[in-house]
């Protein structure tokens, strides 16, 4: 089946109903359900992109199975132009949410892409698992099914070594193995865009490292949402059902986070890639070199939202007049080379790429991670401050769309104008700035950066573990010594 329309996306979530809660209420639909649909709508939207004439040729490549065009993030890299060309695609992804949706089925896709490469990596723990992965990449390719990820086990108490405390009440734990699969029991954060997403991937997390005694919650597996015993906990929803006009950004980007409950749920053979091996478990980062591809991805989505915000910024800046005083341009230029600093973060790590032992055209881990780092640590916070700090009481003194047609339409009208922009587009403009800045939307996007790739202290630690830093010390001994 060649790449799917945003129509097949809506029906397969229609034909699957899966069990998704929500503020008390079993959501019987989720392409209609208010807290839902409107990220339904973007996701859609990205795979309609994929058969739009004038995008076609950039967002697709012959499958190697059926010739049809299918999305270029299953594309297996092998050169430094196919990185190109997929982070051109991804671009076009990102700016479809204005770089607000982390979780856009690309993100997922790379990752079995750069495991479909390594493939012989799944092989070291049972020689059918390699075959399990290139089937899974094919079968996600030619169907374009859209994944999402939950890689933290929930956890009774939290101690601070590299190793997680699991207890088998509470982390997704095999209870069983069958001749025809293994059944799991647990839990598990944070399937963002879960409840929305067709599958549902399974694999453990380098910063979460597991210990020799869990070997019974070390595995990687993907299965259907609608499988028998999965459970979606919703929070709540950021969609309040209003207009794009008063919440351009939560009416569209909502992709929704949730835990995942596991009650009994079966796995066939064919759908895991690892099984009870800690140390491939652990290592698949490295082995595989998936990290770098889904950081790519990442990366991308980051330069766009850098950019999307500098944007708005300048547009705050004119709107209000304010561009000639000094601190207003110190601050606009601050975005500036923040952009430019994840830009060349991006070009380096395509630029230093190199094949990796499976012949997988890997994006540099070093420019890809400092990147990463820095945009979900500091830059993006920062960003969002500084558009608080230029909007002020603009970001407050906000009518809304209905305040256009009342009685005081007129006060609204002549009042709230600047000497550049009509009232209305002061307020369009400011409902954007508030929703990327201080709405929970905007709460929930500092969090995301910040937390989704795994908690910032303890992949802190492992960068301080594992990094080479003995060149650098051998340095300055040598300048200790002159
Ligand atoms: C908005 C959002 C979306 C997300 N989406 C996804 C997703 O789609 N898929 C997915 O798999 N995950 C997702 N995550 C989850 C994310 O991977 C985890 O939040 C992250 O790995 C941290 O795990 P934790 O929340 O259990 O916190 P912990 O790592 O347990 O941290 C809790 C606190 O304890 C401290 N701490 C605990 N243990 C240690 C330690 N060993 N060393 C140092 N400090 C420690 C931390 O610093 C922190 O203060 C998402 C998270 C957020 C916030």
């Amino acid at each position: 089946m060649p790449a799917r329309t945003g129509q097949e996306y809506i029906k397969g979530l229609r034909d699957r109903p899966r069990e998704v809660w929500i503020d008390g209420e079993l959501v019987e639909d989720v392409t209609t359900h208010p807290a839902l649909r409107g990220g339904v709508k973007s996701v859609a939207a990205l795979y309609d992109m994929q058969h739009d004439a004038a995008l076609r040729e950039e967002l697709t490549f012959a499958s190697p199975t059926t010739g049809d065009p299918v999305g270029l993030s299953y594309l297996i890299p092998r050169t430094v132009e196919d990185l190109e060309r997929r982070r051109d695609m991804m671009t076009h992804w990102a700016w479809a949410s204005c770089g607000m949706m982390g979780r856009s089925p690309d993100f997922l896709n790379v990752i079995f892409s750069a495991w479909a490469g390594a493939s012989g990596y799944f092989a070291q723990d049972r020689p059918e698992f390699e075959q399990n992965v290139l089937d899974y990449h094919e079968f996600i390719r030619e169907n374009d099914v859209a994944l999402t990820h939950a890689l933290v086990n929930l956890q009774r108490r939290r101690t601070p070594n590299a190793a997680d405390t699991l207890s088998d009440q509470v982390a997704l734990t095999v209870v069983k193995e069958t001749d025809s699969g293994i059944v799991v029991k647990g839990s598990r954060v944070l399937a963002t865009l879960g409840p929305i997403s067709d599958e549902i991937a399974i694999y453990p997390v380098a910063a979460h490292r597991l210990d020799d005694s869990d070997w019974r919650q070390s595995f990687s597996f993907s299965i259907p949402c609608d499988t028998s015993g999965v459970k979606f906990l919703c929070r709540e929803s950021f969609d309040l059902g209003r207009s794009h006009f008063n919440h351009p950004l939560g009416s569209r980007f909502e992709e929704m986070d949730s835990v995942v409950f596991f009650d009994n749920v079966f796995v066939p053979w064919e759908r895991v890639f690892l099984l009870g091996n800690v140390e491939l478990c652990n290592g698949y980062a490295a082995g595989t070199q998936s990290d770098t591809h889904t950081g790519h991805q990442v990366l991308t989505r980051c330069v766009v939202k850098a950019e999307f915000m500098l944007g708005l910024a300048d547009l705050i800046v004119d709107t209000l007049g304010s561009g000639t005083i000094p601190h207003v341009q110190e601050q606009v230029a601050e975005l500036i080379t923040q952009r430019d600093m994840l830009k060349s973060c991006l070009r380096a790590a395509e630029a230093d790429a190199a094949p990796n032992q499976w012949g997988v055209m890997c994006p540099a881990v070093s420019s890809i991670r400092a990147g990463r780092t820095l945009f979900g640590r500091s830059v993006y916070p920062r960003m969002v401050e500084i558009v608080q700090i230029l909007g002020t009481s603009s970001l407050m003194a906000l009518p809304s769309e209905a305040d256009f047609d009342t009685p005081i339409a007129d006060e609204v009208n002549q009042y709230l104008a600047t000497d550049t922009a009509t009232a209305r587009d002061r307020a369009k403009l400011f409902h954007l700035a508030w929703d990327a800045s201080c709405s929970a939307f905007s709460g929930r996007q500092v969090l995301y950066e910040r937390m989704f790739g795994g908690n910032p202290v303890r992949n802190s630690i492992s960068l301080y573990t594992n990094y080479d830093k003995e060149p650098f010390k051998q340095k300055v001994r040598e300048f200790l010594d002159l």
